[in-house]
Parts: structure tokens; C-alpha cells; sequence
């Protein structure tokens, strides 16, 4: 009789707040019990992890991924298989052999799709998500969030499910934040906010059994713990890495290769691939290095992808303005122009597509505040010149007829209102 201990996930009584059903010869605790149904009674057809379905292919991944991220070829199929060989690794384990895990490293500028990916992926295996971010962490005794409290969040994102959070999936945002400050001070013998974490994050990410406090803060030692297993955990970690491409080059210039390499094709340069030693020279420690083996580029984003990026995806800004302006009666039409000036707009900004919501929101502002006192609107067409010169919309009622916005919120119009 296993007495107190769930006899599936080896949880004892306590740490399941006694929500425990005991046999004659074994126990099981809520969690497991709640795991198992889902696994009997999963939808037929609907894949999910979480309640133990078959793992998709890679070409089915890329195609959902196709459909939220623009662009990034290479990285998301180099994700989709990635991410099909960590499930079929965990699902298909016969318990002697293990294949090691293999984590994930994003490189590349900011709001390029980064955080888009890892959320995408992990929303249609259907697996618990959180992402960290690196910049808030320190090690343990020092002011911040101690490394631990990522698994906090995992295992509220999965309501506590501890199964489905040992197979989710963790996002660490700005892991090149916490790189080495190599030279710039060599005097510091042990730099406290980079190699420090970098250790604590190791601990998790390479596999353990990790004390993690149920409800975050720090550590205490009268404090329950849940043992969470990271084993199947999948890392992805993120980050600009700012300064790399000048590592990589020196690297390039080094080698009779690299040379080649470097040749310019069609005026282009031909993608350069980002090597483990390159990140240890920007301040990763080796260890990290080597528990992150795929090493994803992401390009930056273009004017084209910034376009697409704002009508394409499921859940595009202008589809998601369209739906609002339809709770009003309103069809609302963005001008291929007025699109073109927005990607443009938020292409000078360098954000990638992070500044374009902030484009749009600007320019929404004021007809967001018109359209519904206009009762008569069932037409509103977003032009270029509304985006440049914040002028008004071509307002048009059910028979066509172009209508004056009412109030004295903005300037005069301009000549497409009648
Ligand atoms: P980062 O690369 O800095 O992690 P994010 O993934 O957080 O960037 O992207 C910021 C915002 O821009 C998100 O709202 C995301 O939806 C959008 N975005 C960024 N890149 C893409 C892309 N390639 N396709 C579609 N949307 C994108």
C-alpha cells in the first residue's frame, strides 16, 4: 500500500493538499486523475498535449505557424521539427534509453516574432506557457526574482497540474542581458547579475528535480515545496544579442572559410551562421551554450512583412479594429496605401512589428471617438493621407453617400469629405 504517496506521480498527500483517493495497493492524486480522463476523453482529432494526444507533424507545426507568424521561414521550420522531436522524444520514452533535450536559443532584433513563436507553438500543442524575463532575475540573496519563480509560473499556467507543467513550454526573454561583462571591467572577478543567473538558469534548464515555492517569492526554509521535475520542460531563450554580428565577423576573418563566406552574392550577404563559440564569446557561459544546441537566426523584419504582419495573421491589428468597428454597424476598410504608410512608419521606428499597434492606436484615436456618435456611418475608409496628416476618413453611409464627421474634434477635413 503506498499510503500517502499519489502511486502515478509520487506526490505525497501533503504536497496534494490531501486531495488523494487511496486503494487497496495504490493512491492517486486529483491531478493525475484529472490527467487521465483528459487523456480518455480528449476531443477525437483535437491534438493536445495536455491531455496526451499524438504529436503533430512537423509540416502540420509550420502551417499553424504560417498562420500567425510572418516571415521567418527558416526559423519556424527549423522550430517545428525541433519541437516534434522534443514531444516524440518525451512520448515515445520506453524508459531505458534517453535521448538528450535539446533547448532552443532565438537570436534576433526585437519584434521580429520571438515571443510570437514560443507562444505560438506552445498554444497549439496545447501545453502550459510562461515567459520569463531574464532582466528581472538574480541570483539567489541578491535583490530580484530568483531563477525558481519561473517554475512558479509554469505551474500556475498549468492551474497546478504539476504532469502538464513538466511538459510545458518556458519563453526566458533578454537571456543575452545577463552575458558576462567580459572586458569591460576585469577587475570584477564574478560578475553578480550575469554569470550568477546564467548558473542558477542552467540548474533548471539542463533537467533536475527543482524545489520551486508554490506561490513564488524568495526561498525560505520552513517553506513546502513543489518538486518539479525540468527534465521535458522544452527552453526556449531569447534575445537581440546586440554586438554578435562584429564576434561572428572576427571569427569570419579568421578562417580561409569564413572568407568564402562572406563573398557577396548578388550584391547580398549571405546569411551567416551563428556558431556556439561566438555566444560564449559574448558572455554565455559554455554550459548554457551547450544546453541550448538549437540555435535559431531570425531576420529582421521588412517593409513587406510589416504590411502583411498588419491584415494577414489570424489575430492581424486591422482584423482585430475591423471586428470592433463591426459591434458598431461600421465596415471598415484599410486603404492598401494607408497600410503601406503604416508599415513604413513603423519601419523607420526599428521596433520591428512592435511599433506598429502603437501606429495604428495613434491614428485610431480620434475615429475610434467619432464612429459611434456618426448613426448614420456604415462605411469607414482609412487613407493614406488619414495615417500622414491625421486626416479623416472617408465616412460613407448604407446608400454610398459620403458623410461630415460631426464635433469640432480635429481640424477641417480635408477634400475627401464632401
Ligand atoms: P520579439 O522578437 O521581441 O520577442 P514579439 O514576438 O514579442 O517580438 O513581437 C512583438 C509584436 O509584434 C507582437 O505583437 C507580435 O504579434 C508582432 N510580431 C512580431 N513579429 C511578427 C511576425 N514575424 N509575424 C507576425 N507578427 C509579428
Amino acid at each position: 500500500m503506498s499510503g500517502e504517496k499519489c502511486s502515478f506521480c509520487g506526490r505525497s498527500i501533503r504536497e496534494v493538499d490531501g486531495k488523494i483517493i487511496i486503494g487497496q495497493n495504490s493512491a492517486i492524486c486529483w491531478d493525475c486523475v484529472k490527467y487521465f480522463a483528459h487523456k480518455i476523453y480528449d476531443e477525437e482529432g483535437k491534438f493536445s498535449l495536455r491531455t496526451g494526444g499524438t504529436i503533430p507533424l512537423p509540416h502540420q507545426i509550420k502551417e499553424h505557424l504560417d498562420k500567425y507568424v510572418i516571415g521567418q521561414e527558416r526559423a519556424k521550420k527549423i522550430l517545428s521539427v525541433a519541437v516534434y522531436n522534443h514531444y516524440k522524444r518525451i512520448l515515445s520514452r520506453t524508459g531505458r534509453e534517453e535521448i538528450e533535450k535539446a533547448n532552443i536559443l532565438l537570436v534576433g532584433p526585437t519584434g521580429v516574432g520571438k515571443t510570437l513563436l514560443a507562444k505560438t507553438l506552445a498554444g497549439f500543442l496545447d501545453v502550459p506557457f510562461f515567459i520569463a524575463d531574464a532582466t528581472a532575475l538574480t541570483e539567489a540573496g541578491y535583490v530580484g526574482e530568483d531563477v525558481e519563480n519561473i517554475l512558479t509560473g509554469l505551474l500556475f499556467a498549468a492551474d497546478y497540474n504539476l504532469r502538464a507543467a513538466e511538459i510545458g513550454i518556458v519563453y526566458i526573454d533578454e537571456i543575452d542581458k545577463k552575458a558576462r561583462k567580459m572586458g569591460a571591467n576585469p577587475s570584477i572577478t564574478r560578475d553578480v547579475s550575469g554569470e550568477g543567473v546564467q548558473q542558477a538558469l542552467l540548474k533548471i534548464i539542463e533537467g533536475n528535480i527543482v524545489n520551486v515555492p508554490p506561490k513564488g517569492g524568495r526561498k525560505h526554509p520552513e517553506q513546502d515545496f513543489i518538486k518539479v521535475n525540468t527534465k521535458d520542460i522544452l527552453f526556449i531563450c531569447g534575445g537581440t544579442f546586440d554586438g554578435l554580428d562584429n564576434i561572428i565577423d572576427e571569427r569570419l576573418k579568421r578562417t580561409q572559410i569564413g572568407f568564402k563566406f562572406e563573398e557577396e552574392e548578388n550584391g547580398k550577404n549571405k546569411e551567416r551562421r551563428i556558431e556556439p563559440e561566438d555566444l560564449i564569446k559574448y558572455g554565455l557561459i559554455p554550459e548554457l551554450v551547450g544546453r541550448l544546441p538549437i540555435i535559431v537566426q531570425l531576420d529582421p523584419l521588412t517593409v513587406d512583412d510589416l504590411k502583411k504582419i498588419l491584415t494577414e495573421p489570424a489575430n492581424a491589428i486591422c482584423r482585430q479594429y475591423q471586428k470592433l468597428f463591426a459591434l458598431e454597424g461600421v465596415e471598415l476598410i484599410f486603404e492598401d496605401d494607408a497600410l503601406q504608410c503604416i508599415a513604413e512608419l513603423a519601419y523607420k521606428k526599428g521596433m520591428g512589428a512592435r511599433a506598429l499597434r502603437g501606429i495604428i492606436e495613434e491614428k485610431m484615436l480620434n475615429i475610434m471617438y467619432e464612429v459611434p456618435q456618426m448613426k448614420k456611418v456604415r462605411k469607414c475608409i482609412i487613407t493614406r493621407k488619414v495615417i500622414e496628416t491625421g486626416a479623416y476618413p472617408i465616412y460613407k453611409t448604407q446608400d454610398g453617400k459620403i458623410l461630415k464627421p460631426e464635433g469640432k474634434c480635429r481640424k477641417e477635413p480635408t477634400s475627401q469629405v464632401a
